[in-house]
């Protein structure tokens, strides 16, 4: 018979990927394979997900910090600040893809511990009135079972974070083969602010949380909704940014 004390433990959480009790016993990192380690071992994030020089507009990488790249100084983008821990490349690509795709949602909480350890992020998340995920639609939520950035945005700030404050009115075909011209015109009218709750954004300063970042139409688009609706400032911070002129 096991104590109390461990029996609870052991029931709070019985599978790894959900997080909890197991996520304190050793582990393998999934990038190095070493052990033991934590999931994401920091010889890893280190080597892989090292900060560099961004365009604060858009995140894609610059030679020089704190000025904006071309297409941003041409064309300002909807948000204050785009921030990215990683670029979507090897061993990212992978990991995500697990997170996403493989019904991995435990993954949130490392995921959302490098997306803090990005320069600014902590400060930009401080000064956040809300912390708000990209929303799927209601048929990819239930084919997924969870929304990735939902869960990241909870690990970020649990008390700022909210899944109902802007919501996503509409499925749209996938993204991924489109050029961003296509994508932003799929997305018109795809985001909405809840009309109920609409005076909360009033004035206020928002954070919108995705986990790729590709041409950006989905986080430009949200981000002009919110403005309307009264937004004072509207950021990002993702967990990774395709390259320029790559897509995910
Ligand atoms: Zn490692
Ligand atoms: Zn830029």
């Amino acid at each position: 018979m096991r104590p109390a004390w461990l029996q609870g433990l052991l029931s709070a959480s019985t599978d790894p990927r959900a997080g909890g009790f197991w996520c304190w016993l050793p582990s393998r990192c999934a990038i190095c394979q070493s052990w033991p380690q934590s999931p994401l071992c920091e010889a890893c994030i280190s080597h892989f997900a090292q900060p560099q020089h961004r365009c604060p507009s858009c995140a894609l990488p610059l030679p020089h910090p704190e000025r904006r790249c071309g297409t941003c100084l041409k064309s300002p983008p909807p948000l204050d600040l785009c921030l990215t821990a990683t670029t979507y490349t090897w061993p990212w690509v992978d990991l995500i893809a697990r997170y996403k795709f493989q019904q991995q949602p435990g993954w949130a909480m490392s995921l959302a511990t490098l997306m803090l350890s990005t320069p600014l992020a902590e400060d930009l998340l401080d000064a956040a009135d809300w912390v708000l995920p990209i929303p799927l639609s209601a048929q990819r939520l239930a084919e997924r079972g969870y929304n990735q950035s939902w869960l990241l945005a909870r690990q970020l700030s649990p008390h700022k974070a909210d899944a109902r404050l802007l919501l996503r009115t509409r499925d749209t075909p996938s993204q991924r083969t489109l050029p961003r011209a296509e994508r932003l015109a799929n997305l018109v009218g795809a985001f909405a602010v809840e009309p109920l709750r609409a005076a909360q954004l009033r004035g206020k300063m928002v954070v919108l949380i995705d986990d790729v970042m590709t041409s950006g139409a989905s986080l430009h688009t949200a981000a002009r909704v919110l403005r309307a609706a009264g937004a004072a400032k509207v950021s990002a911070l993702v967990l990774a940014r395709t390259e320029a002129g790559s897509d995910a």
